[in-house]
Protein backbone atom coordinates (compact mmCIF):
# COMPACT_ATOMS: atom_id res chain seq x y z
CA UNK A 1 0.00 0.00 0.00
CA UNK A 2 1.22 3.46 -0.44
CA UNK A 3 1.77 5.47 2.77
CA UNK A 4 3.19 8.77 3.83
CA UNK A 5 5.97 7.66 6.01
CA UNK A 6 7.61 10.17 8.88
CA UNK A 7 11.00 9.64 8.83
CA UNK A 8 12.22 12.49 11.19
CA UNK A 9 11.65 16.51 11.93
CA UNK A 10 10.91 18.11 8.23
CA UNK A 11 10.91 14.47 6.26
CA UNK A 12 7.80 13.23 4.90
CA UNK A 13 8.43 10.03 2.55
CA UNK A 14 5.25 8.49 0.09
CA UNK A 15 6.40 5.25 -0.36
CA UNK A 16 4.99 1.15 -0.49
CA UNK A 17 4.83 -0.30 2.97
CA UNK A 18 3.66 -3.94 3.47
CA UNK A 19 -0.42 -3.68 4.10
CA UNK A 20 -0.80 -4.40 7.29
CA UNK A 21 -3.26 -7.80 8.69
CA UNK A 22 -5.64 -7.35 11.22
CA UNK A 23 -5.00 -10.14 14.45
CA UNK A 24 -7.37 -10.82 16.73
CA UNK A 25 -10.24 -7.79 17.52
CA UNK A 26 -8.67 -6.36 15.03
CA UNK A 27 -10.12 -4.70 11.21
CA UNK A 28 -8.42 -3.34 8.01
CA UNK A 29 -9.73 0.67 7.25
CA UNK A 30 -9.56 1.14 3.61
CA UNK A 31 -8.84 4.97 4.73
CA UNK A 32 -10.81 7.67 2.59
CA UNK A 33 -9.75 10.89 4.48
CA UNK A 34 -7.20 12.01 6.92
CA UNK A 35 -7.79 15.35 7.77
CA UNK A 36 -4.51 17.76 9.03
CA UNK A 37 -3.94 18.81 12.25
CA UNK A 38 -1.87 21.17 14.15
CA UNK A 39 -0.28 18.22 16.17
CA UNK A 40 0.91 16.62 12.77
CA UNK A 41 2.26 20.19 12.05
CA UNK A 42 3.84 19.61 15.20
CA UNK A 43 5.50 16.47 14.60
CA UNK A 44 6.55 16.87 11.37
CA UNK A 45 8.62 20.48 13.31
CA UNK A 46 9.58 18.34 15.80
CA UNK A 47 7.93 20.72 18.38
CA UNK A 48 6.89 18.40 21.74
CA UNK A 49 3.17 18.92 22.07
CA UNK A 50 0.22 16.88 22.22
CA UNK A 51 2.39 13.22 21.25
CA UNK A 52 5.45 11.38 21.40
CA UNK A 53 6.02 10.46 18.11
CA UNK A 54 9.18 7.74 17.61
CA UNK A 55 10.09 7.59 13.24
CA UNK A 56 9.47 5.67 10.86
CA UNK A 57 5.74 6.09 11.55
CA UNK A 58 2.61 6.90 9.50
CA UNK A 59 1.20 9.71 10.95
CA UNK A 60 -2.31 11.03 10.91
CA UNK A 61 -5.05 10.75 13.08
CA UNK A 62 -7.86 12.04 11.81
CA UNK A 63 -8.99 9.69 9.86
CA UNK A 64 -12.17 7.69 8.21
CA UNK A 65 -12.66 4.98 5.89
CA UNK A 66 -14.22 2.03 5.17
CA UNK A 67 -13.72 -1.72 6.90
CA UNK A 68 -12.15 -3.60 4.40
CA UNK A 69 -11.52 -6.77 6.59
CA UNK A 70 -12.08 -7.83 9.63
CA UNK A 71 -9.71 -9.96 12.07
CA UNK A 72 -11.14 -13.23 14.61
CA UNK A 73 -13.51 -11.96 17.38
CA UNK A 74 -14.67 -8.66 15.93
CA UNK A 75 -18.49 -7.74 16.89
CA UNK A 76 -20.82 -5.27 15.29
CA UNK A 77 -18.54 -4.24 12.88
CA UNK A 78 -18.59 -6.11 9.55
CA UNK A 79 -16.56 -5.27 6.07
CA UNK A 80 -17.76 -2.55 3.96
CA UNK A 81 -19.08 -0.32 7.41
CA UNK A 82 -17.97 2.47 6.83
CA UNK A 83 -16.24 4.15 9.76
CA UNK A 84 -14.99 7.30 12.10
CA UNK A 85 -12.17 6.27 13.88
CA UNK A 86 -11.27 7.31 17.73
CA UNK A 87 -7.42 7.03 17.60
CA UNK A 88 -6.58 7.15 20.94
CA UNK A 89 -7.44 3.41 21.97
CA UNK A 90 -6.80 3.71 25.94
CA UNK A 91 -5.95 0.29 28.03
CA UNK A 92 -8.70 -0.03 30.12
CA UNK A 93 -7.13 -1.64 32.98
CA UNK A 94 -4.57 0.98 34.24
CA UNK A 95 -5.41 3.43 37.63
CA UNK A 96 -6.90 6.29 35.47
CA UNK A 97 -8.66 3.93 33.00
CA UNK A 98 -10.54 2.28 35.68
CA UNK A 99 -10.98 5.92 37.31
CA UNK A 100 -12.95 7.48 34.08
CA UNK A 101 -9.44 9.71 33.19
CA UNK A 102 -8.73 7.55 30.54
CA UNK A 103 -6.85 9.88 28.75
CA UNK A 104 -4.37 9.96 31.08
CA UNK A 105 -4.13 5.95 30.74
CA UNK A 106 -0.17 4.82 31.30
CA UNK A 107 -0.44 2.32 28.21
CA UNK A 108 -2.18 4.67 25.15
CA UNK A 109 -1.94 3.44 22.09
CA UNK A 110 -1.91 6.61 19.14
CA UNK A 111 -2.88 5.73 15.93
CA UNK A 112 -1.28 8.03 13.79
CA UNK A 113 1.33 9.00 16.45
CA UNK A 114 3.00 6.09 18.44
CA UNK A 115 1.45 3.69 15.94
CA UNK A 116 0.75 3.60 12.07
CA UNK A 117 -1.88 5.89 11.42
CA UNK A 118 -4.49 7.45 8.56
CA UNK A 119 -1.79 9.02 5.64
CA UNK A 120 -1.67 5.72 4.28
CA UNK A 121 -4.40 4.01 2.20
CA UNK A 122 -4.95 0.98 5.29
CA UNK A 123 -5.14 1.42 8.41
CA UNK A 124 -5.50 -1.41 10.99
CA UNK A 125 -7.55 -0.55 14.37
CA UNK A 126 -8.80 -2.20 17.31
CA UNK A 127 -12.82 -2.73 16.18
CA UNK A 128 -13.96 -1.22 19.11
CA UNK A 129 -12.04 2.06 17.77
CA UNK A 130 -14.39 2.65 15.02
CA UNK A 131 -17.59 4.55 14.92
CA UNK A 132 -20.38 3.72 12.25
CA UNK A 133 -21.20 6.61 9.69
CA UNK A 134 -24.23 7.20 8.25
CA UNK A 135 -25.30 6.79 4.59
CA UNK A 136 -25.46 10.52 3.84
CA UNK A 137 -21.72 11.27 5.55
CA UNK A 138 -18.93 11.87 3.25
CA UNK A 139 -15.62 10.44 4.56
CA UNK A 140 -14.03 13.77 4.73
CA UNK A 141 -16.93 14.90 7.56
CA UNK A 142 -16.08 11.79 8.99
CA UNK A 143 -12.84 12.31 9.56
CA UNK A 144 -13.58 15.28 11.27
CA UNK A 145 -14.88 13.09 14.42
CA UNK A 146 -11.38 13.64 16.45
CA UNK A 147 -11.12 16.92 16.12
CA UNK A 148 -15.16 17.46 17.18
CA UNK A 149 -14.68 14.69 19.73
CA UNK A 150 -11.80 16.87 21.54
CA UNK A 151 -13.91 19.66 21.81
CA UNK A 152 -16.39 17.80 23.25
CA UNK A 153 -14.58 17.19 26.28
CA UNK A 154 -13.32 20.45 26.33
CA UNK A 155 -17.04 22.51 26.21
CA UNK A 156 -18.49 19.85 28.44
CA UNK A 157 -15.73 21.54 31.11
CA UNK A 158 -16.96 24.86 30.11
CA UNK A 159 -20.10 24.22 31.45
CA UNK A 160 -22.07 26.49 29.63
CA UNK A 161 -25.56 27.30 30.97
CA UNK A 162 -28.33 28.01 28.68
CA UNK A 163 -28.61 31.71 28.26
CA UNK A 164 -24.81 32.24 29.02
CA UNK A 165 -22.26 34.39 26.36
CA UNK A 166 -19.30 32.82 24.82
CA UNK A 167 -16.65 34.68 23.09
CA UNK A 168 -14.36 32.61 20.87
CA UNK A 169 -11.01 33.24 20.80
CA UNK A 170 -9.39 32.06 16.95
CA UNK A 171 -11.99 31.44 13.98
CA UNK A 172 -9.64 28.43 12.61
CA UNK A 173 -11.11 24.81 12.84
CA UNK A 174 -11.27 24.23 16.17
CA UNK A 175 -12.50 28.14 16.98
CA UNK A 176 -15.54 27.31 14.73
CA UNK A 177 -16.14 23.90 16.01
CA UNK A 178 -16.73 25.24 19.43
CA UNK A 179 -18.68 28.64 17.85
CA UNK A 180 -21.34 25.65 17.15
CA UNK A 181 -20.61 23.85 20.41
CA UNK A 182 -21.26 26.55 22.57
CA UNK A 183 -24.44 27.45 20.27
CA UNK A 184 -25.97 23.41 20.76
CA UNK A 185 -25.03 23.71 24.43
CA UNK A 186 -27.47 26.86 24.83
CA UNK A 187 -25.42 30.25 24.11
CA UNK A 188 -27.74 32.22 22.57
CA UNK A 189 -24.85 34.94 21.86
CA UNK A 190 -21.72 33.91 20.28
CA UNK A 191 -18.76 35.95 19.68
CA UNK A 192 -15.62 35.13 17.59
CA UNK A 193 -12.53 37.05 17.69
CA UNK A 194 -10.80 36.59 14.44
CA UNK A 195 -8.12 38.63 12.26
CA UNK A 196 -9.10 37.04 8.79
CA UNK A 197 -11.95 38.20 7.34
CA UNK A 198 -12.91 34.95 5.29
CA UNK A 199 -12.77 33.64 8.73
CA UNK A 200 -14.85 35.64 10.80
CA UNK A 201 -17.44 35.15 7.31
CA UNK A 202 -17.17 31.34 8.27
CA UNK A 203 -17.58 32.24 11.67
CA UNK A 204 -20.92 34.28 10.98
CA UNK A 205 -22.08 31.13 8.83
CA UNK A 206 -21.58 28.69 10.77
CA UNK A 207 -23.82 30.57 13.84
CA UNK A 208 -21.21 33.35 15.47
CA UNK A 209 -23.59 36.01 16.26
CA UNK A 210 -20.81 38.70 16.41
CA UNK A 211 -17.51 38.51 14.69
CA UNK A 212 -15.21 40.74 15.44
CA UNK A 213 -11.18 41.71 14.30
CA UNK A 214 -9.28 41.83 17.93
CA UNK A 215 -5.82 43.78 15.84
CA UNK A 216 -8.09 46.67 14.45
CA UNK A 217 -11.58 46.82 16.25
CA UNK A 218 -11.37 47.95 19.72
CA UNK A 219 -13.60 44.85 21.06
CA UNK A 220 -14.55 46.36 24.30
CA UNK A 221 -15.93 49.15 23.00
CA UNK A 222 -17.79 46.60 20.24
CA UNK A 223 -19.13 44.37 22.95
CA UNK A 224 -20.51 47.01 25.13
CA UNK A 225 -22.64 48.57 21.62
CA UNK A 226 -23.76 45.30 21.11
CA UNK A 227 -25.04 44.84 24.46
CA UNK A 228 -22.65 41.73 24.92
CA UNK A 229 -20.43 43.32 27.24
CA UNK A 230 -20.53 40.23 30.09
CA UNK A 231 -18.99 37.32 28.51
CA UNK A 232 -19.52 34.60 30.58
CA UNK A 233 -17.57 32.01 29.09
CA UNK A 234 -14.40 32.55 26.92
CA UNK A 235 -12.89 29.83 25.02
CA UNK A 236 -9.22 30.27 23.55
CA UNK A 237 -8.69 28.25 20.36
CA UNK A 238 -5.11 29.70 18.82
CA UNK A 239 -2.73 28.77 21.49
CA UNK A 240 -1.08 31.71 21.06
CA UNK A 241 0.22 34.09 24.29
CA UNK A 242 -1.13 37.20 22.62
CA UNK A 243 -4.55 35.08 22.31
CA UNK A 244 -4.65 33.61 26.05
CA UNK A 245 -4.11 36.98 27.49
CA UNK A 246 -7.09 38.13 25.24
CA UNK A 247 -9.08 35.37 26.79
CA UNK A 248 -8.44 36.25 30.02
CA UNK A 249 -8.91 40.23 29.59
CA UNK A 250 -12.15 39.81 27.68
CA UNK A 251 -13.65 37.25 30.31
CA UNK A 252 -16.36 38.98 32.67
CA UNK A 253 -17.06 38.41 36.62
CA UNK A 254 -17.67 35.37 37.72
CA UNK A 255 -16.65 33.79 34.12
CA UNK A 256 -14.66 30.44 32.56
CA UNK A 257 -11.72 31.04 30.53
CA UNK A 258 -10.94 27.35 28.42
CA UNK A 259 -7.29 27.81 27.19
CA UNK A 260 -7.91 24.89 24.91
CA UNK A 261 -5.13 26.31 21.48
CA UNK A 262 -2.45 23.87 22.31
CA UNK A 263 0.42 26.70 23.38
CA UNK A 264 4.73 25.89 23.10
CA UNK A 265 5.33 24.15 26.12
CA UNK A 266 8.04 26.58 27.38
CA UNK A 267 5.78 29.42 26.91
CA UNK A 268 4.48 31.37 29.96
CA UNK A 269 1.45 34.27 30.40
CA UNK A 270 1.80 36.97 32.94
CA UNK A 271 -1.49 36.50 34.97
CA UNK A 272 -2.67 39.41 37.42
CA UNK A 273 -3.85 37.48 40.49
CA UNK A 274 -5.36 40.57 41.18
CA UNK A 275 -7.62 40.51 38.07
CA UNK A 276 -8.86 36.72 38.91
CA UNK A 277 -9.68 37.65 42.12
CA UNK A 278 -11.90 40.60 40.71
CA UNK A 279 -13.15 38.83 38.24
CA UNK A 280 -13.30 35.16 39.96
CA UNK A 281 -12.17 33.56 37.15
CA UNK A 282 -12.24 30.37 36.72
CA UNK A 283 -9.09 28.88 33.96
CA UNK A 284 -9.36 25.52 32.89
CA UNK A 285 -7.32 23.33 30.30
CA UNK A 286 -8.44 20.86 28.16
CA UNK A 287 -6.43 17.32 27.03
CA UNK A 288 -7.44 15.36 23.89
CA UNK A 289 -10.94 13.47 23.40
CA UNK A 290 -11.83 11.05 26.11
CA UNK A 291 -15.11 9.51 25.92
CA UNK A 292 -16.43 11.95 23.54
CA UNK A 293 -16.01 10.50 19.88
CA UNK A 294 -19.88 8.62 19.92
CA UNK A 295 -21.26 12.06 20.52
CA UNK A 296 -18.86 13.79 17.94
CA UNK A 297 -20.17 10.99 15.53
CA UNK A 298 -23.57 11.57 16.59
CA UNK A 299 -23.44 15.22 15.83
CA UNK A 300 -21.72 14.74 12.53
CA UNK A 301 -24.62 11.96 11.20
CA UNK A 302 -27.10 14.40 12.24
CA UNK A 303 -26.04 17.21 10.78
CA UNK A 304 -26.76 19.08 13.87
CA UNK A 305 -23.17 20.42 13.44
CA UNK A 306 -21.65 22.29 9.84
CA UNK A 307 -18.06 20.25 8.95
CA UNK A 308 -18.91 20.25 5.76
CA UNK A 309 -18.05 24.20 5.50
CA UNK A 310 -14.98 24.15 8.04
CA UNK A 311 -13.02 21.77 5.11
CA UNK A 312 -10.92 23.80 2.45
CA UNK A 313 -9.55 21.28 0.06
CA UNK A 314 -8.06 18.07 -0.43
CA UNK A 315 -5.17 16.37 -1.24
CA UNK A 316 -3.38 13.59 -2.43
CA UNK A 317 -0.61 11.95 -0.38
CA UNK A 318 1.99 13.47 -2.21
CA UNK A 319 1.44 17.01 -1.35
CA UNK A 320 1.17 16.24 2.69
CA UNK A 321 4.61 17.05 2.80
CA UNK A 322 4.95 20.34 1.26
CA UNK A 323 1.34 21.21 3.23
CA UNK A 324 2.91 20.79 6.80
CA UNK A 325 5.95 22.79 6.06
CA UNK A 326 4.52 25.17 4.44
CA UNK A 327 1.08 27.25 6.13
CA UNK A 328 -0.38 28.77 2.73
CA UNK A 329 -0.18 25.28 1.58
CA UNK A 330 -3.22 24.88 3.91
CA UNK A 331 -4.76 28.27 4.45
CA UNK A 332 -8.26 28.80 5.28
CA UNK A 333 -9.89 25.83 7.61
CA UNK A 334 -8.82 22.02 7.64
CA UNK A 335 -7.06 20.48 4.42
CA UNK A 336 -7.96 16.70 4.28
CA UNK A 337 -5.72 14.05 2.56
CA UNK A 338 -7.27 11.57 0.02
CA UNK A 339 -4.62 8.72 0.38
CA UNK A 340 -6.44 7.15 -2.83
CA UNK A 341 -6.87 10.65 -5.12
ZN1 LIG B 1 -6.11 16.27 15.80
ZN1 LIG C 1 -5.02 2.75 30.76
Amino acid sequence: MKAAVFQGVGKMEVKEIPTPVPGEGEILVKVQACGICGTDVHIFEGAEGAATVTPPVVVGHEFSGVVEKVGPHVRGIKEGDRVSVDPNDLCGCCYFCKSGLGHYCEHMIGYGTSNNGGFAQYCVVPYKQVYKLADHVSFEEGAMGEPIACCLHGIDMCEIKAGSTVMIVGGGTIGLIMVQLAKLSGAPKVVLLEPVQEKRELGLKVGADLALDPIYEDVEARLKEEGLDRIEVVIECVGLKRTMLDAIKYAGKKSLVMLFGLGHPNDEIPIKPFEVFKKELTIKASFINPYTQARAVELINSGRIDVKSLITQIIPLEELGEALANPEKRRGCKTIVNPWA
